[in-house]
């Protein structure tokens, strides 16, 4: 199936991201490969997995079985939570190449900033080192908060290429956000469809949407994060769910759509608090 080309954004590290990608997150191992293979069959060319998926050697074996360019395909993979402690980094970051059977990755994130554990300064130092040596093109973070990254801007002249956080129209992080765009951060949204923990077709600003566009609610969603300037990496196994969340770029949303979206904000997050994780 023909799709329309994916745009892509480029980072303050010089790399260019599909805006948006596959999020592997909760997928089983053991469909792992063959829901690789059938995202980049889609079309879909970045895949978003993390240490702590442990499914990284399952998505190196459909990069692998997909036989595409290594230059076309963006892989971004992350530091589990207890690999922060010092010396462990690098082990961390080399078996996760070794897992995807690759020379490098597209994007090497820090998962969590674990606050108590006091190292992610550290192990950011070890990411600039990892970008350094071409192990990875860009370093960014995921789940840090603006004193988090304040932390890093005192320590280190490299700023990350991207956060990776919860965001979706009910929880849309705008003060992060802000500091995120004042810095040259690129936005990425994870649980972009609120992870079901909100029925897609609840939201009348989004219904609407979706009935005035022939699109389903999860699309106009996405379409959303698209037109915010958002990187976004839905997971999706059902194949139907995959089809329809590749299939966003032939409709935009008015500027009374996107208002009426962005004015679902709760300022609650649905999920974790970084602070609390550690
Ligand atoms: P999402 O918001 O992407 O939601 C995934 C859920 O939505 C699945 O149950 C999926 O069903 C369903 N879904 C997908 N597409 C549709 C559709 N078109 N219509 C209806 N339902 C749909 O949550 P995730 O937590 O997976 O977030 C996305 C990615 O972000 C992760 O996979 C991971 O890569 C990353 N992530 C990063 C985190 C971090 O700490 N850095 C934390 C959490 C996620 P089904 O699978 O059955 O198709």
């Amino acid at each position: 199936m023909a799709t329309d080309p994916i745009p892509a954004i480029t980072l303050n590290q010089g790399g260019v991201i599909p805006q948006l990608g596959f999020g592997v997150f909760k997928v089983d191992p053991a469909v792992t490969q063959q829901t690789v293979e059938a995202a980049l069959a889609a079309g879909y060319r970045h895949i978003d997995t993390a240490t702590g998926y442990n499914n990284e050697s399952e998505v190196g074996a459909a990069l692998k079985a997909a036989g595409l360019p290594r230059e076309q395909v963006w892989v971004t993979t992350k530091l589990r939570n207890d690999h922060h402690a010092a010396g462990d980094v690098r082990g961390a970051m080399e078996r996760s190449l070794m897992m995807l059977g690759l020379d490098y990755v597209d994007l090497y994130l820090i998962h969590w900033p674990m606050p108590k554990l006091g190292l992610y300064v550290a192990t950011w130092q070890q990411l600039e080192q990892f970008k350094a040596e071409g192990l990875a093109r860009n370093v960014g973070v995921a789940n840090f908060q603006v004193a988090h990254l304040e932390a890093l801007a005192e320590r280190s002249g490299l700023v990350p290429a991207l956060d990776q956080v919860e965001l979706h129209p009910l929880f849309q992080q705008r003060e992060l956000r802000s500091y995120l765009d004042r810095h040259g951060i690129a936005v990425e949204a994870w649980g972009p469809l609120g992870q079901g923990r909100f029925a897609l077709d609840g939201l009348p600003a989004i219904a609407d949407a979706a009935r005035a566009h022939g699109k389903t609610p999860a699309q106009v969603i996405l379409r959303w994060h698209l037109q915010s300037g958002f990187i976004v990496i839905p997971k999706a196994v059902d194949p139907a769910h995959m089809a329809d969340n590749i299939a966003i770029f032939d409709f935009t949303l008015t500027p009374a759509e996107m208002a009426a979206i962005d004015a679902l904000d709760t300022g609650q997050r649905l999920s974790a608090d970084p602070d609390e994780v550690n």
